[in-house]
């Protein structure tokens, strides 16, 4: 048994305190022969004055307010004087720790996003004003609520998908159709997410603008490129020799030009967010069509095969679809020197789903260019592609085809090696050949 007690000054005041009164006690009952009476009473008074102690320790410990322990119990004091000093530390942190929780919420409430705190199922747990008055949320009535009621409907099937999703850039407001909100979601524990809502209304005005001022100046420019292109072919080289090769220059240029407007209307047209009607592409024909038009490009320079393993068709717009993949095409063509090789094949995905790809053995694409390629204007030789007759909008057309059929536009290419260029489409987006049920 070990006797550390002992070095504690608590202690051996209680002890000393016991010993001398037991003492004084025998001491007194010498006198009359009655010690163990003495004793006893003793005993019994130092058991009454510990539980009197005991008492006053409990409805100290019980009282709301916090004066100091009683004193002068030996080692009852003691302990209380230790429960008194950690109970002192606790509450001070206690209030440190709300003095920052309400610091955070004010925060958060002053906020010119809206936050939202919602549960894994998707109940409401706390929202900012900003949230408030973007979703039309009221507190207390709306907590505990499902946030699915307050969303507009592109938000509302957004927000069931993935959890660690891409943000939602543009809805409009389910409240108001001319405001614009952008939706983030960001899981942080197990159990809370935070849902961030912006009013994203003046960008979303800023970009109708400038999509309207180039889709304009496209429009604009096209009449009198048209006029220019028309006398410039009217232009017989043979009666002025001397001018033949600055004609020729001023075709090609005109061209190049009609060609960089026409692409930039039909940017400017898949971004104007009308949906083109969703139709039967029929592959099979669609494929033909694009291996006579590599052939009719190419000029018996490549070596160029059709390879279709997949037998279903897609649905979206056709017009678009053949844009996009004659482009793919059209690179491959422009970027494979001759005597290279370029397969067109359209094969069904492992998991579901099917892809559209174009492989060449051309120049390939530097792997540092990779991530930018697909941005308007962006090539990797502005000679080469203006000598080939490139506008660089080919692979923005591209990109926003695909995304319009929520397809993704897959790129992997070596420098000096080749390129694949591929069409990812989900399985919602095939269509099971005509003549076959949907269910076989
Ligand atoms: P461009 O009209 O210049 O071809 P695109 O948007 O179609 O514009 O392509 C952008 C750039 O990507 C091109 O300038 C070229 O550098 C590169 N590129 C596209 N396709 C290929 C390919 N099949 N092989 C090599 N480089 C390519």
């Amino acid at each position: 048994m070990r006797f550390d007690f002992l070095q504690s000054h608590a202690w051996q005041v209680s002890l000393g305190r016991f010993v001398i009164l037991l003492a004084s006690a025998f001491g007194v009952g010498l006198i009359w022969h009655v010690q163990l009476y003495t004793v006893l009473a003793a005993l019994f008074g130092y058991s009454l004055w510990s539980l009197v102690s005991l008492y006053q320790i409990q409805s100290w410990l019980h009282s709301r307010q916090r004066r100091p322990p009683p004193e002068d119990r030996g080692v009852w004091s003691d302990i209380s004087a230790h429960v008194y000093t950690r109970l002192r530390t606790e509450r001070s942190r206690k209030r440190r720790l709300i003095a920052l929780l309400r610091a955070f919420r004010e925060g958060a409430a002053a906020l010119p996003d809206g936050v939202i705190v919602l549960t894994r199922g998707r109940s409401i747990v706390w929202f900012n004003e900003a949230a408030a008055a973007l979703l039309g949320l009221s507190a207390p009535r709306d907590r505990r609520a499902h946030i699915d009621a307050f969303l507009p409907a592109p938000a509302r099937e957004w927000i069931t998908r993935e959890p660690a999703q891409e943000p939602l850039r543009d809805a409009a407001s389910a409240r108001d159709a001319s405001q614009h909100l952008s939706f983030r979601l960001i899981p942080y524990s197990h159990e809370h997410m935070l849902l961030v809502v912006r009013d994203v209304t003046p960008l979303a005005r800023l970009e109708q603008v400038r999509r309207d001022f180039v889709a304009n100046v496209s429009h604009e420019l096209r009449t009198p490129l048209t006029v220019l292109h028309g006398y410039l072919e009217m232009l017989e080289p043979e009666t002025a020799p001397q001018l033949a090769p600055i004609i020729a220059d001023l075709r090609g240029q005109s061209r190049r030009m009609t060609q960089i407007v026409e692409d930039l209307l039909t940017l400017s047209r898949l971004e104007a967010q009308q949906q083109p009607a969703d139709e039967r592409v029929p592959m099979r024909a669609l494929l033909a069509t694009l291996k006579r038009e590599a052939d009719g490009l190419s000029q018996s320079r490549h070596h160029i095969s059709l390879v279709r393993t997949c037998e279903q068709d897609l649905l979206g717009s056709i017009d678009y679809l053949h844009s996009a993949f004659s482009n793919l095409i059209s690179n491959a063509v422009r970027y494979t020197p001759a005597g290279g090789s370029i397969e067109i094949s359209w094969m069904p995905m492992p998991g579901n789903g099917a892809r559209f790809a174009v492989t060449d053995t051309g120049v390939g694409i530097p792997a540092e260019h990779l991530p930018r390629i697909s941005e308007r204007f962006y090539r990797v030789s502005t000679s080469r592609s203006r000598e080939t007759g490139g506008t660089g909008l080919g692979l923005s057309i591209v990109k926003h085809v695909l995304q319009r059929h929520q397809a993704r536009l897959e790129i992997e290419s070596k420098a000096g090696v080749g390129s694949k260029f591929c069409g990812v489409f989900a399985s919602e987006r095939l269509l099971p050949p005509p003549g076959l049920d949907e269910t076989s």
